[in-house]
């Protein structure tokens, strides 16, 4: 990058705090982003190496177990990830979205119980919810449904039955997937945490990706699962993921910014003829980039995203469009030395980037929700 304060909000120095603890994982990361990208055999170390750098505390109070700070910190620290790995950052932001649900659960008991090893990095979190969130821009309908019911004298259980097709971090080895299900009696639509150990819910192998393989991105199966409320994150699904939205599309923002601050680094390293040439290019993407994370930091720190989710949708437009252009800067930059195999980071970042897009709030569905005027 030109600038080095560019794509960054002045966060006080909290944000340096940020980028202490992310450095901690980055050496690691560095010497296997590519491993990561492209095969799944460290799928298992991904979620320990970030938790032991206490990435999860981030933005999380220190009275429950985080290490202070906000929202906007957790977002920094994704960027900071997803500067040296999608893989790992995707990872993250699951994880870490899982977290925010808790944070803004009624559920008290849930999160107790929970929190302490999600913040440590034992336990997985995952957060299915695309299709919540594309049930509440009225696009999909629910895939999941619960059918209530109450043993006489007893607390209220619910059996679940459907399936999400894509979630990432179900790990192997245990998790927690947040999912948005449909009520047969017709109550409003709810939000669970569902475990792993139930019976009846079931992982898929991980799906055959040609990316992101060490994510552990696989469809999640709820056979007649059985759940108390004491699962319950939120009985108002509608009400619950209109407010807690704009933090997770701010956390899943994150991996747009990093990787764009890392295409834009890309001209630090490149010959002095390219470097004049691309110069003023990459110094106005810079500010466009710089631009952007302050509408997006201040607009989720004010609360007004919750209100008007429109102008969110636009910022993730935005940055979409930000990833590829500073994607083919990075592509002008680096010539012919992107297609050896030494110097593979610029073909993971292609294949990195070609993700943004896709990931629910789609660019696709945000269009069409521009285009409805919803
Ligand atoms: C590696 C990976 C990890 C993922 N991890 C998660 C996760 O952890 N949690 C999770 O919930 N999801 C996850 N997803 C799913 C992701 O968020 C999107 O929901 C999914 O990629 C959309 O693709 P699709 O196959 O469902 O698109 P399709 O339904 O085949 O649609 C094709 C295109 O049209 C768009 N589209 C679909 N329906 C509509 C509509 N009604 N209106 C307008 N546009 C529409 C889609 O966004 C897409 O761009 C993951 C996906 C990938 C690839």
């Amino acid at each position: 990058m030109l600038n080095d304060n560019f794509g960054v909000h002045p966060l006080t120095d909290q944000s340096a705090h940020v980028r202490f603890r992310a450095r901690e994982v980055s050496t690691w990361l560095q010497a296997r982003a590519e491993q990561l990208d492209l095969d799944r055999h460290l799928a298992s170390q991904v979620l320990p190496q970030l938790g032991q750098a206490g990435l999860f505390r981030i933005g999380v109070p220190t009275d429950i177990g985080g290490s202070g700070g906000t929202i906007l910190h957790a977002i920094d620290a994704i960027a900071t990830i997803a500067e040296d790995s999608m893989a790992a950052a995707l990872v993250f932001w699951g994880q870490r979205a899982f977290v925010e649900c808790l944070l803004q659960s009624e559920n008290t008991a849930l999160r107790a119980s929970l929190l302490p090893s999600l913040l440590s990095g034992e336990l997985a979190g995952a957060v299915g919810l695309s299709n919540g969130m594309k049930f509440l821009s009225k696009m999909e309908a629910l895939q999941l449904s619960a059918t209530a019911f109450r043993p006489v004298g007893g607390v209220q259980y619910w059996t679940l039955t459907g399936s999400i097709p894509w979630v990432t971090n179900l790990r192997p080895e245990g998790f927690v997937a947040a999912i948005a299900t449909d009520h047969t009696d017709g109550k409003q639509p709810s939000i669970f945490a569902v475990p792993n150990e139930i019976e009846g819910v079931i992982r898929s192998d991980d799906l055959d990706l040609v990316a992101l393989r060490a994510t552990n991105t696989a469809a999640l199966y709820l056979q007649k699962a059985v759940l108390d409320e004491s699962f319950q994150i939120a009985s108002n699904a509608p009400d619950f993921l209109a407010g807690v939205r704009p933090n997770l599309l701010g956390l899943q923002c994150g991996l747009s910014i990093g990787l764009t601050r890392r295409s834009l680094r890309s001209l630090d390293s490149t010959g002095p003829i390219a470097r004049s040439v691309l110069a003023d290019n990459c110094r106005s993407l810079e500010a466009e980039l710089h631009g952007i994370v302050l509408d997006l930091l201040d607009g989720i720190s004010s609360g007004e995203f919750i209100d008007k989710p429109k102008q969110l949708f636009s910022l993730r437009l935005l940055l979409a469009s930000l990833v590829q252009e500073a994607n083919i800067l990075e592509v002008h930059a680096t010539g012919g030395r992107g297609y050896i195999r030494g110097h593979a980071d610029l073909a993971r970042r292609r294949r990195e980037a070609a993700f943004i897009p896709i990931i629910t709030p789609s660019v696709v569905e945000i269009r069409s929700l521009f285009e409805k005027n919803e």
